[in-house]
């Protein structure tokens, strides 16, 4: 196997356009695909464009997206599984990062290429409305399954949902809050959510295909972006990845 950077520009578009990328498919693996439901189904959820997965927060980054909705708002299981943390204690949350919290260990592992093994993939929902989780340690969930809602809990500014997706090599991950800064375990969010269902259009658009350095295609290969609802503002990114061929 060689490995090529593929780097992909998306080109200055309108505002209301400007989208960010969804890869549908993780190279060079028949465990390849993991995509999952959206957390919160709502307008869609609408992602926090001024503090973005990789966005620093002091000398930490920021490891999940923030989806911005109405105090109450439901929050859905992004994939079946089985509840690993719970934590409900408190009104506000303050003193604790995420507040309110739900982990879940996802049924589905991801091929680690780089490890060549199955990795347990985690997601986290933080910020949690209290007395709104309505799912129990070790409760097995399906995906879309409504597990708790929206608030302000912990440290945070505004109702909120964060959502995290971690892949560990560790089955026994039950401390969400371990992984609030970590650097190289947590995934962004919208590499593998599935688009948008803005006001009933889903939004995921293709917007090039994966070449070689000789600009050859890669056979199947793709790259798909999402388009923001425009009130959610937008930016403009480059894009490197890494293809295994
Ligand atoms: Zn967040």
């Amino acid at each position: 196997m060689s490995k090529s950077r593929v780097t992909v520009f998306l080109r200055s578009l309108p505002l209301w356009l400007t989208m960010f990328l969804g890869l549908s498919m993780i190279f060079g693996s028949a465990h390849a695909s993991y995509q999952t439901e959206r957390p919160v189904q709502h307008n869609g959820g609408i992602v926090n464009q001024t503090y973005l997965y990789g966005e620093a927060f002091g000398s930490n980054q920021h490891r999940g997206i923030d989806i911005l909705d109405s105090n109450g708002t439901d929050v859905y299981a992004i994939a079946a599984g089985k509840v690993v943390a719970v934590r409900e204690y408190n009104n506000d949350g303050q003193g604790s990062y995420f507040g309110n919290y739900v982990m879940i260990r996802h049924t589905k592992q991801h091929w680690d290429s780089d490890n060549n093994s199955n990795f347990y993939i985690y997601s986290i929902y933080a910020h949690l409305k209290h007395n709104s989780v309505n799912v129990a340690l070790n409760d097995l969930v399906a995906a879309g399954q409504q597990i708790a809602q929206i608030d302000n809990t912990g440290n945070s500014s505004g109702n909120h949902l964060h959502l995290q997706i971690v892949s560990s090599s560790s089955s026994n991950k039950n401390d969400p809050q371990e992984w609030a800064w970590s650097q190289n375990e947590s995934i962004n969010p919208e590499m593998w959510i599935e688009p948008f269902d803005h006001n009933g259009t889903q939004t995921a658009t293709m917007v090039g295909r994966v070449s070689d350095s000789n600009g050859n295609k890669v056979g199947g290969k793709y790259i798909t972006g999402v388009q923001k609802p425009p009130t959610a503002g937008g930016r403009q990114f480059w894009i490197s990845i890494n293809v295994q061929l």
